[in-house]
């Protein structure tokens, strides 16, 4: 059965208007793997989130800003770029319900950060500011598809079972990463700088965190669409 998979989104403004986007890269992943994408409007109302948990067999966590680090109990460095309370709220109340019933549970980049900070974990707010002798996570210009730095995975993990190897190259487009792991995680994945760059529940069927963009990369990259089988197969066995 094709599984329906929730993605979560966020709100922008162009000129006078307020939009709720998504980028098209994760719909696309998604559907090449076989799922049916729902998109998960922004919305506050809890019994409306709690009808779309019913109706999706999994749920991805995409990218983007930084999550308020009143959320993981410490006051803002300089460093930190944009916040979006409105989301942060929703994509928790999503995880903790996600998470009750042990749905299939992807996050990717600010979705990996998400997860780890859900379950009671920290972050890094700035790692460029934070972290001695950390190289550049963050390209400046470059297509998005484009392999910026390798990362080393743990031989004993779903994310070794997935990719077969014990290193692969990835993209790269954050300033922050985990610090403290949340409950129930390990850190299944390090960039050779010593970042967190994948998580993985140890209590739960299938939680991945993902630092890296896999949804950007498969176009091009074709060992990236095992991740997305991965999930959507992992979610077919939930619905
Ligand atoms: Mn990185």
């Amino acid at each position: 059965m094709r599984p329906i998979i929730g993605l979560t989104t966020f709100t922008e403004s162009k000129g006078a208007s307020r939009y709720n986007c998504l980028n098209s890269n994760y719909i696309n992943a998604i559907v090449e793997a076989g799922g049916i994408p729902v998109i998960i409007p922004l919305v506050k109302d809890e019994e409306s989130l709690l009808k779309y948990i019913n109706i999706i067999d999994g749920l991805l966590f995409t990218g983007g800003e930084d999550i308020s680090p009143l959320c993981y109990g410490e006051n803002p460095i300089k460093e930190i770029g944009a916040i979006e309370h409105e989301r942060d709220a929703y994509e928790m109340f999503l995880f903790k319900e996600a998470y009750d019933v042990n749905m299939p549970i992807m996050g990717i980049c600010r979705g990996a950060q998400l997860i780890n900070v859900a379950l009671g974990g920290s972050l890094y707010q700035d790692i460029y500011s934070q972290i001695e002798n950390s190289f550049g996570h963050s390209p400046k210009g470059g297509p998005i598809d484009q392999a910026h730095h390798m990362i080393r995975i743990e031989n004993d993990s779903k994310l070794y079972n997935i990719f077969e190897n014990e290193t692969i190259a990835v993209n790269s487009f954050h300033h922050q990463s985990i610090k403290d792991l949340g409950k129930g995680l390990k850190a299944t994945a390090h960039s050779y700088d010593g970042i967190i760059e994948a998580i993985e529940s140890m209590d739960r069927n299938f939680i991945l965190g993902l630092q890296w963009h896999p949804e950007a990369m498969v176009p091009k990259h074709e060992i990236f669409t095992k991740l997305f089988d991965e999930f959507v197969k992992q979610c077919s066995k939930f619905a």
